[in-house]
């Protein structure tokens, strides 16, 4: 079952960044309001995600560390998931990968810890915490050298984590995020910080994007809100005059999940032909939210490869809403 665990976990987790994704979307999961995320070396001897969302009970902390045991999903249908996460693979992966412990609190119950190392589980322990989830996770690959050797600078691995959250905090504009290098040990310095955002859907995706994208984005985005066979696209989109240089700031989120894909770079190039040079890039963020069935989430385990099954309707629509966005504001 190790080495089970070990196989699998080489598939999830392929670097520091790809661990605090899974478990970032777990404390999203789990309603959180606040996360703040810590590493250490960028993330290879230490990452810690603080949530408060509504914990894990001590009965079921054992099972979480289970392969295949999710409390997301009853098996019937892989594709009727509206949460992250649906396969039950993260826990037990990072502990076949490094030193884990959990220590969650639900309601007034007293809190519970556990740790898992190589894949076997210690007992379940009484601990102190006022609520939600700590995970904390230390030593990443320390069991696969072959593994560490793939790592780069800490400094890479660090700049691949704050990626990672600066993503997920953009689908998230409600939950507030901290993230923390905190080398050394200590209470760090936080590398990144987003305040919950407030207000409706609009004005919160506009407060995190001038956050995150910067002032100037925020400041020449159109907004973009269509419908059209089943599909809802919302976001902003830069005005032509905009331009952020060389760097590329195009993303795409779909169901909340971030999409790579070539979809957006496709679709935001025809949207801007008549405006754009070939080497300028607009910047933009989209989140189109559909039924779970016109999309293939499943095809890669880390999932971040979303695919549309038709991405004809997608690139259209975005597209269209985006020419029709541009001809409002003038241009
Ligand atoms: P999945 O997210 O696919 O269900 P995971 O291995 O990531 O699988 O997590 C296993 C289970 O542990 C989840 O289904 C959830 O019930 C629980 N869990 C994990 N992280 C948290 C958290 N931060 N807060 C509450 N519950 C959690
Ligand atoms: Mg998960």
């Amino acid at each position: 079952d190790a080495a089970i665990n070990r196989i699998a976990a080489g598939e999830v987790v392929e670097r520091p960044a790809s661990a605090v994704k899974e478990l970032v979307e777990n404390a999203i999961d789990a309603g959180s309001t606040r996360i703040e995320i810590a590493y250490s070396d960028g993330g290879k001897t230490l990452i810690r995600i603080t949530d408060d969302g509504c914990g894990i009970s001590e009965d079921q902390l054992p099972l979480a560390l289970s392969r295949h045991a999710t409390s997301k999903i009853d098996g019937s249908d892989l594709l009727d998931i509206h949460t992250f996460g649906f396969r039950g693979e993260a826990l037990p992966s990072l502990g076949a990968v490094g030193r884990l412990t959990i220590t969650s609190r639900v309601g007034r119950a007293p809190a519970a810890c556990i740790s898992v190392e190589g894949s076997v589980m210690g007992p379940v322990k009484p601990a102190a915490l006022s609520g939600g989830t700590i995970v904390e996770l230390r030593d990443l690959f320390y069991a696969t050298p072959a593994r560490l050797k793939f790592m780069r600078t800490d400094r890479a691995e660090a700049q691949a984590i704050t990626d990672v959250v600066k993503r997920l905090a953009m689908a998230e504009p409600f939950i507030g995020f901290t993230l923390r290098d905190v080398t050394g040990g200590g209470e760090g310095r936080a590398t990144f910080r987003a305040e919950a955002e407030t207000g409706d859907l609009f004005d919160a995706l506009h407060g995190r994007l001038a956050k995150i994208i910067g002032k100037e984005f925020a400041e020449n985005a159109l907004r973009i809100d269509a419908e059209r066979d089943g599909l809802r696209l919302i976001g902003y989109a830069a005005l032509p005059t905009y331009s952020r240089g060389s760097s590329v700031a195009q993303y795409l989120f779909v169901n909340g999940r971030p999409v790579k894909d070539k979809l957006l770079v496709g679709a935001l190039r025809g949207a801007y032909f008549d405006y754009l040079s070939r080497d300028r890039h607009p910047a933009a963020a989209l989140f189109i939210d559909c039924d779970p069935h016109l999309v293939d989430v499943n095809v890669h385990p880390a999932k971040s490869e979303v695919r549309f099954r038709d991405p004809g309707v997608a690139r259209g629509l975005i597209v269209s809403s985006l020419r029709h966005a541009l001809a409002e504001a003038g241009h």
